[in-house]
């Protein structure tokens, strides 16, 4: 077996495996070593995404979000359901047999493009070498280029030491054999709201403990406001301005302290999670006499160019700079690839789109009105809602809104802000849109499908200009 490469990559996250695969592509000699381990014991190539984070929450949201519309949806379409039941074992199967399979197609792909793989730990070593650490034997491979893509890991708080079982994090809140009738979230980020909207639907009573005054503060603030309404029509108890002093367990509750602006509170739950947000998975990525810088956080430091401190060794994904998605790490994986094949590479980082896939779906791309505001941008804005279009009427979906903002000289669209039906899917109009310095004129003169969601879109497009025709403008 040879163990001499173009290219080595650490980690087969939507970044590593990404990367390996294009630099193959481009036809260097390339091998990615990847550590994740499945549930059968077996490698299990996909990084968090796959394995623990974007699929399998996917996978469960769907099968509660369809729970859901035959408890709450269908009876207006006038379909009556007798006694509606969920069987646990069955939605957490198929959400394992999905990953199984994507993980598995990681593999292929692998085969296919001739990437050699290694399953174990990777550590950077001095002179382009990376120890593997693997579950057959230790090598040592040598690169003349080396990725490293080892992504993240969930934050914990002493407040709420996580033993996976009463306290889990999101890896722990995707495999709970039952619903608990109470659920404790604590953190009103992204997977506090996705993975508390499942146990939610489900049929937990669901608390979520934030600790900012403000709901989504990343997102654009009317659509966060508009979002916040409808979680807590669903049920979702969203406390904001919260600090979690300590939680205490019993055999069957954990109960939460916590104190807001009127005094303390403590609260019982049945299970706890904690999702606080997720720091670089970089502590043992290098040996002690390699100098690979990090920041106070443990980012990998880079260049414009991904490139590290170390010569030929470049970063990207979770573990540097920048949003923590997947698409983010894969378009890096992709541009670092180009580059070590001599072609030029850029990722439009003003262009990465957001979606937080509770229901309705919230998604972005661009900035916000409050970061226009503070860059003392001025600007337009054409919002639509949903109620508005014909299509989310019929499909029973009447909720939410698409906000656009366009610069008040040159109308070029700056963000586009979406809370409603499928924003997921809608906002790739917008990214294009963006990607190709569109005027808010360029949208409104697209011809757009009837009836769609996309027309809110199109009319959000009109109404920068006080021009859309299914609204007073
Ligand atoms: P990772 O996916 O973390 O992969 C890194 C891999 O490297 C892992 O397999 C790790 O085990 C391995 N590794 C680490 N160190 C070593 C080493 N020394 N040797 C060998 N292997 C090593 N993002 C989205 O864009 N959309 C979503 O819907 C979404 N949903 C999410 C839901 C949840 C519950 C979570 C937790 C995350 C979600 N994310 C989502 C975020 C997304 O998972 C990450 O941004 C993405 O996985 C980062 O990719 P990466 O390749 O940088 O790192
Ligand atoms: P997050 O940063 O989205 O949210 C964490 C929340 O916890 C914040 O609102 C923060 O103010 C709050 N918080 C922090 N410390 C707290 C404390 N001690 N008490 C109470 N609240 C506290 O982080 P996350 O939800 O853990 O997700 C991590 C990252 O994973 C996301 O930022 C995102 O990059 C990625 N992710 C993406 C998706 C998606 O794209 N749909 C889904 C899940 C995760």
């Amino acid at each position: 077996m040879s163990t001499t490469f173009d290219v080595v990559v650490i980690g087969a996250g939507p970044a590593g495996y990404v990367a390996a695969i294009r630099c193959a592509q481009l036809g260097l000699k390339t091998a990615c070593v990847d550590d994740q381990t499945g549930k059968d014991g077996a490698a299990s190539p996909g990084g968090t995404c796959l394995n623990v984070g974007c699929i399998p929450s996917k996978a469960l949201l769907d099968s509660s979000e369809q729970y859901h519309r035959i408890q709450h949806e269908f009876a207006s379409h006038g379909i009556q359901v007798k006694e509606a039941s969920i069987d646990i074992d069955t939605m957490l199967a198929r959400k394992d047999k999905i990953v199984k399979t994507l993980t598995g197609g990681i593999q292929q792909l692998f085969k296919a493009n001739k990437v050699s793989f290694f399953h174990g730990r990777g550590k950077l070593l001095q002179n382009n070498q990376v120890a593997v650490d693997g579950d057959k034997e230790n090598l040592t491979l040598q690169a003349s280029n080396i990725i490293i893509a080892c992504g993240s890991e969930p934050i914990d708080i002493p407040a709420a030491p996580i033993d996976q079982d009463r306290i889990v994090d999101s890896t722990g809140a995707l495999e709970f054999g039952q619903v608990p009738r109470h659920l404790g979230v604590i953190g009103a980020g992204v997977i506090g709201l996705e993975l508390g909207s499942v146990w939610r639907r489900l049929g937990s009573e669901v608390t979520v403990l934030e600790a900012l005054d403000k709901f989504l503060p990343m997102v654009d603030q009317a659509i966060a406001k508009d979002a916040q309404r409808q979680f807590k029509a669903q049920g979702l108890n969203i406390k904001l301005g919260c600090r979690v002093t300590g939680t205490d367990q019993t055999a069957k509750h954990v109960s939460v302290d916590y104190s807001d602006k009127n005094g303390s509170h403590s609260i019982e739950v049945e299970r706890l999670v904690v999702a606080v947000g997720r720091r670089p998975n970089t502590n043992t990525i290098a040996a002690e006499e390699v100098e690979l810088k990090k920041d106070d956080r443990g980012f990998i430091e880079i260049d414009d160019q991904w490139q590290t401190s170390v010569p030929h060794v470049f970063a990207i994904g979770d573990a540097v700079r920048g949003p923590m998605l997947a698409h983010k790490g894969s378009e890096e994986g992709m541009a670092v690839a180009e580059l070590l094949s001599g072609q030029h590479a850029h990722v439009n980082y003003e262009v990465i789109p957001w979606v937080i896939y509770t229901w309705p779906e919230i998604a972005w791309v661009g900035k916000t009105e409050q970061e226009l505001d503070s860059e003392n941008v001025s600007y337009r804005t054409g919002a639509f809602p949903f109620a508005a279009t014909g299509r989310a009427r019929a499909m029973e979906y009447p909720m939410g809104q698409i906000r656009i903002i366009a610069h008040q000289h040159t109308d070029r669209v700056l963000g586009v802000h979406i809370v409603g039906p499928y924003a997921s899917e809608l906002i790739a109009e917008a990214v294009v849109a963006m990607e190709f310095a569109a005027s808010s004129e360029d949208i409104a003169r697209i011809v757009h499908a009837h009836p769609t969601l996309s027309e809110a879109m199109h009319e959000a497009a009109l109404a920068v200009d006080k021009r859309a025709i299914h609204k007073a403008n």
